[in-house]
């Protein structure tokens, strides 16, 4: 640790253990779904599509939707929300994932899930990130009541995909609308979500994190968080706290480790040193 190294370097080493011993900073990705919801792979490929790409840190946030809504209670029945049932499950698979990701790529998983308000009102729908939490927490309930459940289990709140999402899909503003009131609730919004930017979360001195909000593998092209910091829960969910983070597009092709396709380095080295955009790097100064 301590030594100058940067983001470049990590597809000039030659296995994942090499990349994650030499290096302090790496790729994250804080919001990612799976198959206990309604992303399309199971944990451990999940585990794998980071794990292989030299990735040091992703957080599984899968969604968990409230039961007083229509939409909420429909999206249990159709399989897309974690339940009460389901839960012990999920996170007895992260923290075997969690396990292996360490051992097999250096990579920390953090456990977390995506509380879910869905309401006919792209107005009253708001989607929250617990990270680095295991204990279940019902969606139903005021907003804060929600952040503060994450908080006192020592995890963090993060907005997500707080405004118009470039996608055409279901939007939810409710936190957006109620920003001022709800600054102080939130450990950081989404800046970024996927390969869009949002400008007016950028242009804010709110705290911020980019991330890919994935579903499925073609996803993973995306805005990404970096992070300078030791690979660890604590350490990581730290410089979030503390506003340590940088924000870089990522590619996604290719595989950092397999030193038999020289091609896919080249792609994914040469992407690794685009600098950030200046628009986000000044908003995020
Ligand atoms: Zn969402
Ligand atoms: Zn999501």
């Amino acid at each position: 640790m301590g030594r100058s190294l940067t983001v470049s370097s990590l597809c000039l080493n030659r296995t994942p253990t090499q990349l994650a011993d030499n290096l302090n900073m790496f790729l994250a990705d804080f919001h990612v779904h799976s198959t206990f919801s309604d992303g399309r792979l199971h944990l451990p490929q999940v585990v794998d599509l980071y794990g292989r790409r030299g990735f040091g840190a992703i957080a599984v946030t899968d969604h968990l939707c409230e039961n007083a809504s229509l939409i909420g209670r429909a999206s249990v029945y159709l399989g897309c929300s974690l339940t009460p049932a389901t839960f012990p499950l999920y996170m007895e698979m992260l923290r075997s994932e969690a396990q292996r990701a360490w051992e097999q790529y250096r990579m920390v998983v953090l456990p977390g899930f995506e509380l879910s308000k869905n309401s006919v009102s792209n107005r009253r729908s708001a989607h929250v990130l617990g990270i680095g939490i295991c204990d279940f927490i019902w969606a139903d309930g005021e907003i804060s009541d929600l952040t503060r459940a994450i908080r006192a289990q020592g995890g963090i709140a993060v907005a997500a995909h707080p405004v118009w999402t470039r996608k055409f899909e279901k939007q939810t503003y409710f936190l957006w609308d109620n920003r001022l009131a709800l600054s102080d609730e939130f450990d950081a919004w989404e800046v970024a979500s996927g390969p869009y930017i949002f400008e007016e979360v950028a242009k804010t001195n709110l705290p911020k994190l980019a991330s890919s909000d994935l579903h499925a593998p073609g996803q993973l092209r995306s805005w990404k968080t970096v992070l300078d910091c030791e690979r660890h829960p604590e350490a990581i969910l730290d410089a979030i706290r503390n506003k340590n983070v940088r924000f870089q597009f990522y590619e996604g092709e290719g595989d950092c480790h397999d030193t038999r396709r020289s091609t896919d380095h080249s792609m994914v080295s040469r992407h690794f040193l685009d600098p950030l955009g200046d628009m986000v790097r000044a908003a995020t100064a």
